[in-house]
Formats: structure tokens, sequence, C-alpha cells
């Protein structure tokens, strides 16, 4: 028998195509030139099938989708202790780039934004890596993850790079108050290094199956982080995985998510599948539009759960 979710992916595909609302960031420029008609839907089972529709082989950045999955390296490297002891686990209720510190102890409140991922680049490797041994610690791990050979936009990292005057700064604070112990420029270009790999949706897929196969990933049936850290890294996303829009979605999907900025988003649904999603349209928070109407998120009410 046919089997039911490849039209599915269509027809959830054909339901998007009609909100052309939001646009490409532009705070990074060279992504401002994505094609905004660009639409990609994929299932990654748990058994290892993978299902798409559209634009599915598509290369993009995947900027923030990284985050979680360097978290998840960053635990299983230093333990929870260490790294727990520098990035939090709260939702800030805040944007991405918000220079969202703790207030007495100085940590970035979570993993998912820009504070925290910096801090956390820092903690995946051994404490004794060189800055370059360090980014591909990172980028292999995301390669893992993806089953592909780690391939990284030159173009779209110089651009980054160039503009990153607020993560500099960020970085700069951190290692005024002793979060970061590295070269905070250094870091800075780390984070932007892995920021740059590139991967499709149907890459993001078999990313997001690995934590919903409890850290396995399905394709080749290799364990790349322990469950523990699975679980970690899945509430972390659950609850600031959308930034500032991370309680709407809980209350309105509720699974563990995170959004890119280039228009990448995954979905994780524990022991089923993973879910992958791309379109460069963006709204307001920074999160793709198209992706979240597809998944039943359009006409949410703001809920604000950092009170
Ligand atoms: N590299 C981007 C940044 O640091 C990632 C942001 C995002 O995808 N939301 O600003």
């Amino acid at each position: 028998m046919r089997p039911i979710i490849p039209d599915y992916l269509i027809e959830v595909l054909e339901d998007m195509e009609s909100d052309t609302s939001g646009a490409p960031t532009g705070y990074i420029p060279e992504l401002a030139a994505a094609d905004p008609e660009r639409l990609g839907v994929a299932f990654a089972t748990v058994e290892g099938e993978v299902y798409g529709a559209g634009d599915i082989d598509t290369e993009f950045t995947i900027q923030s989708i990284s985050k979680p999955f360097v978290y998840a390296m960053a635990l299983s490297d230093r333990g929870f202790d260490s790294v727990l002891a520098r990035v939090g686990v709260e939702p800030s209720g805040e944007a991405s780039n918000q220079i969202s510190l703790e207030r007495d102890t100085g940590p970035p409140l979570n993993p998912m934004i820009n504070a925290g991922a910096i801090t956390v680049h820092s903690l995946a490797g051994t404490a004794d890596l060189e800055p370059s041994a360090r980014v591909a610690r990172v980028i292999g791990g995301l390669s893992t993850f993806a089953s592909r050979p780690p391939t990284t936009d030159e173009t779209v990292r110089a651009s980054e790079m160039a503009h990153a005057h607020r993560d500099l700064a960020m970085a700069h604070m951190l290692r005024s108050h002793g979060i970061l112990t590295e070269d905070a420029h250094a870091v800075v270009d780390g984070y932007t290094r892995h920021c740059s790999v590139l991967v499709t949706t149907r890459d993001l897929a078999i990313m997001a199956a690995t934590p919903a196969n409890r850290g396995t990933n399905p394709l080749p049936g290799e364990q790349v982080v322990p469950e523990p850290v699975v679980r970690q890294a899945l509430s972390v996303m659950f609850n600031c995985g959308m930034y500032d829009a991370a309680c709407d979605w809980a209350t309105q999907v509720g699974i563990p998510v995170k959004s890119g900025v280039a228009g990448g988003l995954i979905g994780a649904l524990p022991g089923q599948i993973g879910i992958a999603a791309f379109s460069p349209r963006l709204d307001a928070h920074g999160n793709s539009v198209e992706l979240q109407g597809g998944i039943g998120f359009a006409g949410a009410e703001s809920v604000q759960c950092n009170t």
C-alpha cells in the first residue's frame, strides 16, 4: 500500500504556499538575498525512513538550529555540572540576540539565545583545544548528527562576522564576568563558523530524528549522544527554542523545536519522528512564518511564560 505521509506533506505545503508574509532576514546581509519562494518539509522516522515534499535538497546555513546540537556536544564533552554552571535553562522571553544574563551570577539564561550559544561553543570539546580544533569538533559533531560530510558557506560566514558587533560585545561581556575563559573574538569566530554549516531540509529531518530516537542517529544506527543529554537538550528546545515566541509555540504546537534565521525549523517527536521545514520568510521573532502556519501556529494569541 502507498504510504500516506508523502501526500500529507504535499498537502501541508499547499496550505502554506498562500502565506507570503514575512521576509528573509536583513541583519546578515548575505541572507537577505535568499529566495523567499523556497519551501520544503521533511519527516525522518526513528526507523530511518525519510519523506519530503518541496525544496528538500536546497542548501542553506544551519544558523541557530545548531544550538541544541552543540549544547548536546558540550554536555557530553564536559558533563552537566560544568555546562550548567555557565549557562542556565530558563526561557528569556527575549530575542535571539538579547543580552540576557542572570542578574547576580551573570550566566546567560539559556543556550538557545546567542549569549548562551556563544558560551556553549567554548564548552564543546576538551578545555585545552585550540580555537580551530574546537571548530572542527563542533562542525564534525553536526556532520555526525546529519550523516553527511560537513561543508560551510564561507560567504555567509564572512557576511555575519563582518556585522557581528553585538555578538562580539556579548562575548567580551561574558569574558569580563569570567563565564568565557577564552579569547572572546576567537569564540565568536568559531560560533559564526558553526552557524554557517550547510544543510538541507532532508539533513535537518535526520538531525532531528536523532534526539527523537534517544540520541541514536537512525541512519547508521549509531549512538551520537547519551540519553540524559538528549532529554536535557529537548527540554531546553521546548522552553526556549523559539525565543520570545517559545511559549506560544509550546501551547499551540507542543513539541521541542528550534528555528534558524536562514529559514530552517526542526521539531522532534520523541520515539516517532524528526520534522524539518524550510522557508526564508521570517516573522518579527526571526522564526519562519509559513512553517509555523503549516504546523498549526497561525492565529495563536500571545502568551508570556517568563513572568
Ligand atoms: N548566526 C546567527 C546569529 O548569531 C544565528 C541567529 C539565528 O539563527 N536565530 O545571529
